[in-house]
């Protein structure tokens, strides 16, 4: 199946565009969006499986957001060494919110791991992103463009549909429903010359076409322009019902105090913040690292959620954590330096190209003093399965072998304690090369692809077990 494909490498540059799967250049020229040609394999059973975890995480996310104690001793040590988190632990604390509506947008990201002899892989979470979640626009328009693609193919019924827009709409449509101010408007929340616009703008033209009006803003402007009405954020006399962050997410988007000043007015008024900054910090590092643990997990998750989450877990640890080896047990600090491939370091960043691998990893930890190691955590490398990629960018193919990260939007509406919508709304997968470690797709590492209900095999033919991955360090 990869000829016919290949031989289609023309239509599919002419493709898409038509279908929108677009960005800007840095001179602001358009140009497609980088996609892979040949798409994921995933067996129905795993594919359900991700599926069905997107419920649960966002309930997870939900608990979490709303226990302020735990996220302060969670993220003390990390804050004391980092004055971003310290930041936002600050703000989350100070803010006194009132709005009982909680919106979530959310993005879980997996891969599938080769589980040896048994006949599913294991699925390997490697992060929830409750902040900026990005492609849920460009996700429906890369399955489109592989629907005509595949069309008149012996894969063309194997394709898994994906479009996360209209369930997004919906969700976003109702909460300003019950925000109840008519006029309102969403606010999005932008970084200034944005590349990944159009995913954006696909959401804002599928918002108009539901009757949301929203409009494009930077932190800056709501720090500057935005005043507070009656609790109603109000920037040039529109009251703002919702504020839909795709900037905030790293110190980068605060150098101006201006921005600061914004996202505590958004936190302090009674607009609906996607997310809250609280929900933002449920998504860093450490909160993901300490949920690992059994007894923190239950407290706020029933063990049904617990049970099923846990099996998605990868091992991931604090730097002083003891962990088990041949060697015996040590520090998870030690045991990286004694293995560093089977490790990946990371701080609480956000965004992409903030994780250390290999003599990089090593280099750092060594350099640590041990009061900064808890604004760090360490994960298992993940191991993904291997296929045949065909990664395009600016319209030239290149071909070997990689590996997919597959992600899961979930959105979540709550009014106080009552839970309006908990879904799962699509996917989204990005497509490697098997050498390159990070996964960004504005970064220019990622490849936006789509899902394909096929096992590897089925797919691509046998894999063997052992197969080198070119990429260990
Ligand atoms: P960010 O918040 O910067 O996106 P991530 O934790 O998602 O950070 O890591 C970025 C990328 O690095 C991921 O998209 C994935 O491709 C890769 N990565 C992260 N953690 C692991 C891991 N434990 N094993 C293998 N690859 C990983
Ligand atoms: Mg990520």
């Amino acid at each position: 199946m990869l000829e016919p494909l290949r031989a289609r490498l023309e239509d599919a540059l002419d493709f898409a565009p038509l279908c929108g799967l677009l960005k800007k250049t840095p001179d602001g020229r358009l140009m497609h969006a980088p996609f892979a040609l040949f798409p994921c394999p995933i067996d129905p059973a795993s594919d359900a499986a991700l599926r069905a975890l997107t419920a649960p995480f966002n309930r997870l996310a939900l608990a979490v957001s709303n226990d302020l104690d735990f996220l302060s001793e969670a993220l003390a040590v990390a804050a004391g060494s980092d004055p971003f988190i310290e930041r936002l632990l600050a703000i989350a604390r100070a803010a006194g919110r009132r709005q009982p509506l909680q919106l979530q947008l959310i993005r879980s990201d997996y891969f599938l791991q080769p589980s040896g002899p048994g006949p599913l892989p294991q699925i390997r979470q490697v992060e929830l992103n409750t902040i900026a979640a990005s492609y849920l626009g460009l996700a429906g328009r890369v399955n489109r463009l592989h629907r005509h693609l595949l069309r008149d193919t012996a894969w063309s019924d194997a394709l898994i549909a994906n479009d996360p827009i209209p369930g997004v709409v919906e969700g976003v449509a109702e909460a300003l429903r019950r925000y109840g101010v008519p006029g309102a408007c969403v606010a999005m929340v932008v970084q200034p010359g944005e590349a990944n616009v159009f995913d954006q703008r696909l959401l804002q033209m599928a918002l108009s076409e539901a009757g949301v009006a929203s409009r494009r803003v930077t932190l800056q402007q709501i720090g500057r322009q935005g005043r507070l009405k009656e609790g109603h954020l109000v920037l040039d006399g529109q009251v703002i019902a919702m504020a839909y962050f795709r900037a905030g997410y790293g110190p980068e988007d605060y150098a101006e105090p201006s921005a600061w000043q914004g996202r505590e007015l958004v936190e302090n008024s009674s607009a609906i913040a996607v997310p809250t900054v609280a929900t933002q910090l449920a998504g860093t590092k450490k909160v993901q690292q300490l949920l690992a643990t059994p007894q923190i997990l239950r407290k706020f998750a029933a063990d049904s959620d617990a049970a099923r989450m846990e099996a998605a877990f990868a091992g991931i640890f604090a730097l002083e954590q003891p962990v088990e080896s041949e060697n015996g047990s040590q520090p998870a600090w030690r045991a990286a330096l004694a293995e560093p491939g089977g490790f990946v370091l990371k701080p609480q960043r956000e965004g992409g190209g903030h994780n250390l691998y290999g003599e990089e990893m090593v280099q750092r930890l060594n350099a640590l003093k041990p009061a900064q190691r808890g604004a760090y955590i360490l994960m298992e490398r993940i191991r993904p399965f291997l296929h045949p990629v065909g990664l395009v960018a600016d319209g030239t193919l290149s071909e070997g072998v990689g590996v997919s990260e597959i992600g899961r939007f979930g959105l979540l509406l709550a009014q106080g304690d009552e839970l309006l919508r908990n879904d799962d709304l699509g996917y989204l997968v990005r497509t490697k090369g098997s050498e390159v470690r990070e996964g960004g797709v504005s970064a220019g590492f990622g490849f936006l692809g789509s899902l394909l209900a096929m096992t590897p095999e089925q797919a691509y033919g046998t894999i063997p077990p052992n197969f080198p991955h070119p990429a260990a360090p």
